[in-house]
């Protein structure tokens, strides 16, 4: 396995819908190892989630993984998914907001408006369906990485940019769930 490449923004294939898989190509060693590159990459840079564009592959594979993770302490853990083509519908227009940051985006955090709960539909990497129900931050990260397969990042959901911090200053003024966020 190898760790790739991550495109920051600016870089135009963060602003590029990427393109649907089929099951043919998902299932193809070079495919597979790709998904394999993409998990380490993610846990390389202490990621709860990357978007294949993000290391420089127009395709629609996310994975995503939320353990007891130094960038985002204290949130309810998420075992480790690969989706593949995945749709999204929110189950009500009920949204909450939070900190999010982005390997893409290095060194900022901002608070963005997502919705609570998503229905999740997609393919696994195996090409077996996936259906299911996320809620709260792991709704959250999967609306943060459905984004970069459709070429958007969280910098674009925001309301406004007012909290948007550099990490020190996040830490240094207790912008984090620590002081009660
Ligand atoms: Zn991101």
């Amino acid at each position: 396995m190898s760790i790739l490449k991550v495109a920051r923004l600016g870089h135009p294939v963060l602003r590029q819908v990427t393109g649907n898989l089929s099951q043919r190509e998902l299932l193809s060693a070079s495919m597979q190892k790709f998904i394999d590159d993409m998990i380490e990459t993610m846990k390389e840079y202490d990621g709860v989630g990357l978007a294949a564009d993000q290391v420089h592959e127009s395709k629609q594979v996310a994975v995503l993984e939320v353990t007891d993770n130094p960038r985002y302490p204290g949130k309810p853990e998420v075992p480790l998914t690969v989706l593949i083509n995945p749709k999204i519908t929110p189950l009500s227009d009920a949204t909450e907001e939070d900190w999010e940051g982005c390997l893409s985006i290095p060194d900022l955090r901002g608070k963005v408006p997502r919705y609570s709960s998503v229905r999740v539909q997609a393919w696994d990497r195996n090409g077996q369906e996936l259906d299911y129900v996320a809620n709260g931050f792991h709704a959250r990260v999967i609306q943060h990485e459905f984004d970069h397969l459709h070429g958007k990042v969280y910098l674009d959901r925001m309301r406004d940019l007012s909290t948007l911090s550099f990490l020190q200053e996040f830490a240094r003024y207790g912008l984090g769930p620590a002081r009660g966020e």
